[in-house]
Parts: C-alpha cells; structure tokens; sequence
C-alpha cells in the first residue's frame, strides 16, 4: 500500500472511532446497580436502552468497574448513579472521561442526606432509595436529566415519570398506614442501611454492620447489641439476601428471636431476577416483614 492510502485508512479509522460512543437508534443509559437500573428503566420505558453496571447477585458497596465495563460507560448517552458516596469511582470516571457529551445524573443531588455514623467525617448515609418519598426526588432528577440530554422524547419522560412516582406515593402511604400502629418500633438489621426508612416513619435502627455490610462488629459490640436487643424485647432480627445471614442468625439464636428478610435492594439475587422482582414489589415484601417482626396491627 503506497504511503498515501495508509494517511487516508489512518483518516477512516480515526473517524470510525469518533463516531463509535454514538450507538444508533435508541440513547443508552448506563445505571450504576439495581434500584437506578430500575428507576431509569421505569422513566425511559422504550424509548432509551437502560443497562445495569453491577450485575445481579453482586453487592454494590466497594465495586468497581472492569476496564470492559468502562468502555460500556463511554458508549452511554447518560450515566444514572446515587451518588452521596455510594459509587466513588464515577468521579473519577467523569473526570478521565474525554466524552463530553455523557450525561451525568447524580440522584441524591440537592437532597437532605442524613450524615453517616460511621467515623468519617463529613460522610452521608447513601441508603436513600429505600425511603418512597426521597426515591420520588431521585425519579424527577432522572426524568429532568433524560429530558435535558433527549429532548425529543421529554414529554414521554415526563409521562412515564408521573406514574411511576404515583405508585412510590401509593407505597408510601401503604408503608405510613402498615406502620403506624405495631407493638415495636426498634429494627435490629444487619447493615445500617435504614436510617432514611426508619426516619420517614418513626422506626428506630439498630445495626449490627456499619454503613457498608463488610464492617463486621467487634464480640464486644456484638454483645452490646444483643442487650440492647433484650432489653426491648426484640423477637425478630432483620437479616439481607446479598450478604450471609451468619451474623443475624448469631444473633437471633443468642437472645432468642427469628429472623426476616428486610431487602436493601441494592442488588437483585440471581433468583430475584429470574423470577422478575422489581423494586416496588420488593418494597412491599419489605413493609410485610416489618409489620411482622414489629407486629403491626
Ligand atoms: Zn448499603
């Protein structure tokens, strides 16, 4: 090949690969893990292609993305995360990013986070999909930022928005009346990610893990735990699908409860999946078990 054509291949190549983050057709949003996937997915509907970029059966905190799963990142149109902490590695993705044209959709953006227990300072508690009131706020963000960075289809976004938010309003009010009136208000979990649900509807959390479910608790504090848990006469000990009930169950058999599921959803089983469980009905197992275990009338 004479020199000439390899600058005019070289030219092809450079151009291809400048076109290639645009994917034809639908826009693509990427979704940081489960409850962003599913949030985006109610709001785009068919008009967008949502992904998720922790897979099922994985527990989000402290995942990072694989060099491939970065390059489906620079593919997207929008990015959709928490924020609050949640997902430190997309600051530094939006940062090295030289695709400007990615729209990023921070979801906690603008809201009252409640500052985490942990010793970190200046830290918040990311836990904020789980309360439907502040999951609406997080809605409206991916409705506003789809609108923005897909115009053409902003009256759609709009429309799928408003009645995905009015069933997060109908479960909020199922969580206030199924909650209002039962004989307990402490809930021992296994990681503390129900400060913003506790807070919403006067419940109190006890956790057995700090903010992230692999801080495990000392014997001491563990021992600590399992007084306070008698002293209220605790009978069930929540306990999550994603990471080992070892502890939970520890603690039940220790002051003589049972244990229930109460589901962070950050992340579906594989089985959770299969069986097409979404967060709504996730939720509203969430509301059975508490009414359950902080015997609701
Ligand atoms: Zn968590």
């Amino acid at each position: 090949m004479q020199r000439g054509s390899w600058v005019l291949l070289l030219a092809a190549l450079a151009a291809a690969c400048q076109e290639a983050p645009v994917p034809p057709g639908k826009a693509l949003v990427v979704a940081s893990f489960y409850p962003m996937y599913d949030f985006s997915r109610q709001v785009a509907g068919d008009r967008a292609e949502v992904v998720s970029l922790v897979p099922p059966g994985v527990e989000p905190h402290d995942w990072e993305p694989s060099p491939q799963e970065l390059i489906e990142v620079h593919k997207a149109r929008f990015l959709v995360y928490n924020g609050a902490g949640f997902e430190p590695w997309v600051d530094k993705l939006l940062r090295d990013t030289t695709d400007k044209k990615i729209v990023a959709i921070e979801t906690t953006r603008g809201l009252d986070l409640i500052p985490a227990t942990a010793k970190r300072t200046g830290a918040v508690d990311p836990h904020v999909w789980l309360d439907p009131v502040l999951a609406q706020s997080q809605v409206e963000a991916i409705r506003d930022g789809l609108a923005r960075g897909d115009p053409a289809n902003a009256a759609g976004y709009e429309h799928s928005a408003r009645a995905f938010r009015t069933r997060l309003a109908e479960l909020d009010t199922a969580f206030a009346a199924g909650l209002r009136d039962c004989e307990h208000r402490d809930i021992v979990v296994s990681h503390a990610s129900f400060a913003y649900l506790a807070q919403r509807y006067r419940l109190t959390q006890v956790a057995v893990m700090g903010v992230a479910p692999e801080s495990e608790p000392s014997p001491t504090q563990l021992a600590a735990i399992a007084n306070l848990a008698r002293s209220r006469r605790v009978t069930y000990i929540f306990f999550e699908t994603l990471v080992s009930p070892r502890l939970a169950d520890t603690l039940a058999r220790e002051i003589g409860a049972r244990t229930l599921v109460l589901n962070p959803i950050e992340g579906l089983t594989k089985e959770e999946a299969a069986a097409g469980k979404d967060y709504i009905g996730l939720m509203e197992a969430n509301l059975r078990s508490l009414r359950t275990g902080l015997r609701c009338r």
